[in-house]
C-alpha cells in the first residue's frame, strides 16, 4: 500500500527511481532493526548461582530492580554463596557488562517473598553510596535487558518494582532516590517497549 505513490513515479521516471531505491537500504535495514517482533537477549557472562529453585509452575509477570550496595565482585561471592541464600538472575556492572547468575526459568532469592520471587525476574544495578546512579554504558544494558524480559515474558510497565515496594528496604535506593524517580525511568526509559 505505501509503494502507490512510487508505482506513480516509476512510470514517470524509472531510471531515477533505481537512483533512489540505491539509497534506501540503509534505513530499511534500521527499520527492521527496531522491529518490536521480538526484543533480543543482551549479551550476558555466564556465572551460576547456586542460590535458586524452581519457580513451581509460576508465570513470570514481574520485574524487580535493585542495587547491589557494593562492586561487582562483592555481588557475585555474595550470590555464589550457599549460605548467603541470595541471587538475582542478573547483575549490569559499571561497565555496562551484564552477569548471568541464574536461569530465568527458575526462581532467583532477591526481594525475600517467596511468591514474589517465583513470579519475578530479578536484576540487580552496580551502584553503591560513592558509585551512585548509573553510568551511560550501564543505563544502556540495564534498558536493553529489562525490554528483553518486558517482551519475552509480556510483563506490564506497572509490574516493574523497586526493591523497597516488595519488602522494606532501602534498595535501590543508590540508583532510584524516591519512587517518583523510579516511575519517570520506568516510564520514560522502558514505556515504548510494550
Ligand atoms: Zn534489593
Amino acid at each position: 500500500m505505501r509503494n502507490k505513490t512510487r508505482v506513480s513515479q516509476h512510470r514517470v521516471a524509472p531510471r531515477k527511481r533505481r537512483t533512489e531505491r540505491a539509497l534506501k537500504p540503509p534505513a530499511a535495514l534500521m527499520h527492521v532493526g527496531a522491529g518490536s517482533d521480538h526484543t533480543p537477549k543482551p549479551a550476558v557472562t555466564w556465572i551460576p548461582s547456586p542460590n535458586f529453585a524452581s519457580r513451581n509452575g509460576s508465570a513470570i509477570d514481574t520485574l524487580i530492580l535493585h542495587n547491589t550496595d557494593g562492586t561487582l565482585a562483592s555481588a557475585i561471592q555474595r550470590f555464589q554463596n550457599p549460605t548467603a541464600q541470595v541471587s538475582a538472575h542478573y547483575i549490569v556492572d559499571r561497565n555496562g557488562g551484564i552477569t548471568q547468575m541464574v536461569s530465568d526459568s527458575e526462581t532467583a532469592w532477591h526481594s525475600g517473598k517467596k511468591d514474589m520471587n517465583q513470579r519475578s525476574i530479578g536484576i540487580e544495578v552496580v551502584a553503591w553510596v560513592s558509585a551512585l546512579g548509573m553510568t551511560n554504558e550501564q543505563e544502556a544494558s540495564l534498558i536493553a535487558l529489562c525490554k528483553y524480559a518486558l517482551d519475552s515474558y509480556s510483563i506490564a510497565l506497572d509490574r516493574v518494582f523497586p526493591h523497597r515496594d516488595i519488602k522494606p528496604t532501602k534498595c535501590p535506593g543508590w540508583v532510584w532516590p524516591t519512587d517518583s524517580d523510579f516511575t519517570a525511568w520506568t516510564t520514560g526509559k522502558l514505556g515504548n517497549s510494550a
